[in-house]
Formats: C-alpha cells, structure tokens, sequence
C-alpha cells in the first residue's frame, strides 16, 4: 500500500526578482542565487506547516515569490512589511516610470550623503565648520514608483550634541511615506550619525541649511579661541 506522500510547497521567483539575496539568506533551505547573481531560484520545495508561506513571500521586497502549488493560507495579523498608502495622485503609469530607470546606476556620491559621508571641515580662528551634502533624490526603487512617493528627497532633521570636544551631529528623515522605503532599499538608512571629536572644546553650535543647494551647516564655536600672535 503506498503511503501518502508530505504535502509539499512549491515557491516560484518571478523575472521581478532584483537579487538582493533576501530569501536566499533567509529561507537557505528552498532559495539559492543563480550563478550569474541575477535572480534567486526556488530549488526545494518545503514541507507544509515548516514555514508560514506568509513570512516566505513577504521576505521579497519586490513580491517576486509567488507560492505555485497550493492557495495561500490566511494573511496573518500584523503583517511584518507594512505597504504605503497607495499615491493620492494618478500613477498608473508608475510600471512604465521604473521600467525607465531601473538599470540607472545611482551615484556613489548620492549614496554617501545618505550616512553624513558627504562632508567637509573647515577650521576658522573661532570656530569650525561642519557641511554636510545632505540627499537629494529619493533611491529609485520599484516600491517608490509602486507608492508614487516623490523624486525629491524630503528634507532631514538636523540636531547637535556637544561634550566638550565631542560632538555628535543627527540628521534624521522625517516624511513618514518615504521612511517607509528604507526598510526595504539598500544602502538608505533613515539617518545619520557624524561623531567628531575637536582637540578644543565647543561651546554652541548653530545650523544653517540651504534649501536650493541642500548644503547643511554646522557653525561650532570654540570655548576657547585661538590667541592671535602679537
Ligand atoms: S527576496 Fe525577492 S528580490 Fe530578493 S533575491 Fe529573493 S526573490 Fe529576488
């Protein structure tokens, strides 16, 4: 008599997929890269009951895994990737918009205002001087033209704390709808810390940001300025 067989779940990785080695990492026992590292590839199917399918389909940022053999069981409560609102404004065009840009290479630079990289010091007689280039562009991901959020990055929000020569600046990014990208975007933190230490103390700061050249400045006064040579 032939026994009954294990149910099995048989997943399938779409073209969607971006490689970003989510699943592999994740689900090692079902997903591999392909040699190429240009899309995963579900090669064992998985007992049911082993995983939730849930937790497997929504580990893709870019929902290209799709369960084949068998319906989805009932969504769970609170999901672990909560989607955007959908875009107040048309966007049925947003699949032809990325389709646009979606093999664009996004500058190195741009990538490294987004972790207060970006930067420069200059030292005066009676202060220093912090710039940061802060991000201008919201990373072009299929999720940002999916949720129709802007091109424009929203602007961050800058705070200082001062010990004694120790500063650390925050910048932290405040639009709720594009904060919701970087959960799933490489390389695009919600902010950043700078930590510098000065060989004089600091005794105030002050911001000034530029809007049209998205330059941020901090003015660090020194407690005790340089004595001029008489
Ligand atoms: S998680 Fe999605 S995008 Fe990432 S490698 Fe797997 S299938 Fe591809």
């Amino acid at each position: 008599m032939a026994e009954a067989a294990a149910q099995l779940e048989e997943y399938f990785v779409t073209e969607d997929c971006i490689a970003c080695d989510a699943c592999c990492n994740d689900f090692p026992d079902i997903f591999v890269m392909n040699a190429e590292h240009t899309r995963a590839i579900a090669k064992e199917k998985s007992p049911v009951g082993k995983f939730n399918p849930w937790d497997i389909v929504t580990v893709c940022p870019v929902d290209a895994i799709k369960l084949v053999n068998l319906p989805m069981p009932a969504k769970p409560e609170g999901e672990k990737k909560v989607e955007a609102a959908p875009a107040e404004t048309d966007n049925s065009d947003w699949e032809r918009r990325w389709a646009a840009v979606r093999d664009r290479l996004e500058p190195q630079w741009e990538r490294m205002k987004r972790y207060g990289m970006a930067s420069s010091i200059d030292e005066e007689k009676d202060r220093y001087i912090v710039r940061f280039d802060m991000p201008a562009k919201v990373p072009n991901h299929r999720l940002k033209f999916k949720w129709g959020l802007p091109d424009d990055m929203p602007e961050y929000k800058a705070a200082v704390e001062i010990h004694g020569g120790n500063v650390k600046i925050r910048a932290k990014l405040e639009d709720e709808k594009v904060k919701k990208l970087c959960g799933w975007v490489n390389s695009f933190p919600e902010g950043f810390l700078r930590e510098l230490n000065f060989p004089v103390p600091i005794k105030s700061h002050r911001l000034n940001y530029d809007p049209e050249t998205r330059i941020l400045e901090v003015v660090l006064e020194k407690a005790q300025p340089e004595r001029q040579a008489a």
